[in-house]
């Protein structure tokens, strides 16, 4: 027989309650990023509300710190929440852990039924017969030791001193259907499931049932999380039904893999939201990015949040996994930088401009390199180039402002100390003196002036370098 029918699952277009509910056990990792953000959209598309919700029952585990950080990280990235730990309403509160009454009233409901008992297995005594399942090519499940044991046994073990964990009594016989909505329909036999935990020896509710009790009671309507809990979305029906409470749709996307496939980590290089804020990604970039990780779109130009909200389709994410690719971060960056206003680029690059520059030299060296940066680190380069004292050129560089000739750096000099530093001024000085053109009449200037055969437009380059400094390493080939 089936209790869990199609109807779970599947429905858009009401005003949807969406939630992110990070355990603060560490950095918020690129992928849980991309869940806020695919939730965030979901609830913003149908004007609906996205909940924040602090799963920090594991108090070993987690740490207020981390609860900072997943504030900072998400605002970074341009999501606010209509409802969060900071930020209450009545169906709070949105830690976890101060739910405890909330969750001791639904623990007595299951306790009621009979439909929860105490365990007793040591942490050893679990791992053996794992092994021991795991040896006989069987799927590790909990054996059911204690299931059954008499009244008298619980009594003689509780005065021993054993704390008991809870488990829940997963029915025998059932199937459990539930549909997707990026998995499509699945199907579940409580056969394989073990009973499970839902109270640790502590008496703190362990996640099965902090997470689907708190979804149902604060109204979720849809459940968008990472492939790893799919499995787990049976285990939460049941205890959802047995609670008679009301059924979110789950939706599971695939993780996040690096370049090579293999899911993305540390030997990757950067994997969480903190290190690439402070390499000075933008979190506009870092959005575009994420909003195409896994989610298909027709939408190939760079995306406000608002964009997104609009362009962002459950229908359209996909089962594969979804590919991080820094390269394809880079171009959105690099878009992004191009999208700052003088003050925000001002802002964005401050690491690397030093402070004793004043206002016109600042907003001109911002304007000559940031069509060319990346990262701000890109920029600081370019500090020394424009503001700082004689260039050291390679022998390549240094032959080919040589191979221009004197008369050629005397016209360029001169023209430059008459001109302000005009690049037509002085390219066609040059050009009147030397008869060069294209190539020949700008490489030597460029190599003379920045040191470099490549880097940002040399007008404006030009422009910012203080008028004194350009004339004087012009005339050095003079
Ligand atoms: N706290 C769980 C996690 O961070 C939440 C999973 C879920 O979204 O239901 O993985």
């Amino acid at each position: 027989m089936s209790g869990m029918d199609k109807s779970v699952g599947g429905a858009f277009g009401e005003r949807e309650a969406t939630r992110f509910a990070p355990s603060p056990t560490g950095e918020v990792h690129l992928g849980n990023a991309r869940t806020a953000l695919f939730n965030f959209l979901l609830a913003r598309r149908s004007g609906g509300r996205f909940l924040l919700r602090i799963e920090d029952t594991d108090a070993e585990r987690s740490r207020e710190e981390h609860t900072t950080a997943v504030l900072e990280d998400l605002r970074w990235l341009g999501m606010e929440w209509d409802a969060g730990p900071d930020r209450e309403d009545e169906r709070g509160p949105y830690r976890q852990s101060q739910r405890s009454p909330l969750y001791a009233r639904y623990f007595e409901v299951l306790e009621q039924q009979g439909a929860v008992y105490p365990c007793f297995c040591s942490p050893l005594e679990l791992e053996v017969s794992r092994k021991a399942q795991l040896a006989a090519g069987r799927p590790p499940r909990y054996a059911g030791t204690c299931r059954n044991l008499s009244p008298e046994q619980r009594e003689r073990r509780r005065s021993q001193g054993v704390a008991p964990t809870m488990r829940f009594r997963v029915p025998t016989g059932r199937r459990i259907e539930f549909l997707d909505f990026v998995h499509g329909a699945q199907s579940f036999l409580s056969d394989d499931i073990g009973d499970f935990v839902i109270r640790r020896a502590d008496g703190s509710a362990a996640f099965f049932f902090s997470n689907a009790v708190d979804d149902a009671c604060m109204g979720v309507t849809q459940v968008l999380r990472g492939e790893d809990h799919l499995t787990n979305t049976p285990r939460q029906l049941l205890i959802l039904e047995a609670l008679g409470l009301k059924t979110p749709s789950y939706g599971h996307i695939s993780l996040i893999v690096g370049p090579d496939g293999a899911p993305l980590s540390k030997r990757h290089g950067a994997t969480s939201v903190r290190e690439y804020r402070e390499r000075g990604y933008l979190p506009e970039a870092m959005a575009n990015h994420l909003f195409r990780l896994g989610h298909s779109t027709a939408e190939h130009a760079f995306l406000t949040l608002d964009e997104m909200a609009r362009a962002f389709d459950p229908a359209h994410l996909g089962r594969a996994p979804a590919r991080f690719d820094e390269q394809q971060l880079n171009v959105w960056q690099k878009e992004a930088a191009h999208r700052l206003s003088a003050d925000e680029a001002r802002r964005w690059l401050s690491s690397v401009i030093p402070s004793e520059l004043d206002e016109r030299s600042v907003s001109a060296f911002i304007a000559a390199v940031l069509p060319n940066v990346v990262l701000p680190a890109d920029a600081g380069p370019w500090i020394d180039i424009v503001f700082g004292g004689p260039l050291a050129l390679q022998p390549a560089e240094e032959q080919l402002a040589r191979n221009a000739g004197v008369e050629y750096f005397a016209a360029a000099a001169n023209a430059a100390a008459q001109s302000g530093n005009d690049l037509a001024a002085i390219a066609s000085a040059v050009k009147t003196a030397t008869g060069k053109k294209g190539a020949e009449l700008y490489m030597p200037l460029r190599v003379a002036l920045t040191g470099r055969a490549h880097g940002p437009e040399l007008a404006p380059l030009l422009k910012a370098m203080p008028p004194g400094k350009a004339r004087e390493r012009l005339a050095r080939f003079a």
